[in-house]
């Protein structure tokens, strides 16, 4: 079949890639002038993969199959993109965030350390024990490097003969026939069209606008006291700080940097608006981590990363068939763990037909 994938995400990547692998010829259409675009939700230095997902068991148990999408992935890019550094959970408060995903833990019988408040400020020197109750590591996950596994698969992908086209913004899609016309006014017809357009679906599908709302985000990335540098170096990431801020924390691992972010932060938007960082913006965020971070004043902020991205009501991942076009949607800020097994199963569907199958395995039933 001739597909087209619109959107270089990590959906639409490896889409592309899978699709590449049953045989198909893919064009694959990126309205930034370079992959990644940088205000995408694949952009950034670094993402959380992990087993702990509080009260959504069926994503906890769809890692599994992540994992091996990714191990399938690196053995043909012929390098891993991943830091197996485990993932951290801290509890402030009875029943928050943090200890909602260590009961995930215990539901799906997965492994993890528990430590006391003292035992977790002596292996983390930067958390301040006073104001937790305790943290857990959980060995399996850490970080994937989103920014190296874009650029490589690129490169994968043009040596096995996908058309690459970069700066090219689909501007319309008739689903009924399955053409699309660029900004530009370029058209092209194919058998089948794979929407990956992150937060630019609505531009595209409108339709959608009642299942899917766009947001605006941000992230900061830190220079820590000197003191505490060797302790993040050597940190695992965090899936949640504890408290009500829904925070992460990404360590540096692998010549990244140092990246807090909240879930509290985001705000509904459109694409594009808002994308410069407010003045102030990155030490509003970095304060969000005290509690449960000691000296959180003494971080320096380096730079504030901002991103779009969309979400549907209950976070689950999200697919329709609209004629000749699969919109895909896996976000609502957890999708990309499941990056590289997202695009096997779509490439699988597009194939089948069997979109009732995709939008089951995409809400992890
Ligand atoms: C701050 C933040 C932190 C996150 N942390 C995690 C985490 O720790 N772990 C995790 O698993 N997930 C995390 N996520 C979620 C994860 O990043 C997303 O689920 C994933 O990146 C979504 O990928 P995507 O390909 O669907 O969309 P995107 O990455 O947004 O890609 C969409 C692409 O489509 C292109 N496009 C759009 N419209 C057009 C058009 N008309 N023509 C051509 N191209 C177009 C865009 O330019 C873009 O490149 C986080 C998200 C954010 C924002």
């Amino acid at each position: 079949m001739r597909v087209a994938v619109v959107g270089a995400g990590i959906a639409g990547l490896s889409t592309a890639w899978s699709l590449n692998k049953r045989g198909h010829d893919v064009t694959l259409f990126e309205q930034a002038p370079q992959i990644p675009n940088p205000y995408a939700a694949s952009g950034d230095q670094h993402r959380i993969i992990r087993r702990a997902y509080g009260a959504a068991d069926g994503y906890a148990r769809t890692i599994t199959e992540a994992f091996e999408a990714w191990d399938e992935l690196w053995a043909d890019l012929g390098k891993r993109h991943y830091a197996p550094c485990g993932v951290l959970g801290i509890s402030q408060t009875e029943g928050d965030e943090g200890e909602e995903y260590r009961e995930g833990l215990d539901r799906t019988g997965s492994p993890y350390q528990l430590y006391d408040a003292a035992e977790a400020a002596r292996r983390y020197p930067f958390i301040d024990p006073a104001t937790i109750r305790y943290a857990y590591l959980s060995p399996e996950g850490g970080a994937l490097f989103p920014a190296r596994i874009a650029g490589d698969l690129v490169r994968l992908l043009r040596e096995r003969g996908v058309a690459i086209r970069e700066g090219a913004e689909v501007a319309v899609i008739d689903p009924e026939v399955g053409r699309l016309t660029l900004v530009d006014g370029e058209q092209a017809s194919f058998d089948r069209i794979v929407v990956s357009a992150g937060a630019w679906v609505l531009k595209l599908l409108p339709d959608l606008a009642g299942t899917l709302t766009t947001y605006r985000t941000a992230v900061v990335y830190l220079d820590p006291p000197e003191d505490l540098k060797a302790a993040w170096q050597a940190a695992p990431t965090i899936v949640d700080v504890g408290g009500t801020i829904d925070g992460y924390v990404l360590p540096p691992v692998d010549g990244t940097g140092l990246k807090f972010g909240a879930g509290i932060h985001k705000r509904p938007r459109q694409p594009g608006e808002e994308r410069e960082p407010r003045p102030g913006e990155g030490e509003v965020l970095r304060d969000c981590f005290s509690p449960p971070f000691a000296r959180i004043a003494e971080y320096r902020v380096d730079r504030v990363v901002t991103c779009a991205y969309t979400f549907t009501a209950d976070r689950k991942f999200f697919a329709r068939q609209i004629g000749r076009v699969t919109a895909v949607s896996a976000c609502s800020g957890h999708g990309y763990k499941f990056g590289a097994a997202v695009g096997r199963r779509v490439a699988a569907a597009v194939e089948s037909g069997d979109q009732a199958g995709l939008l089951r395995w995409l809400r992890a039933e």
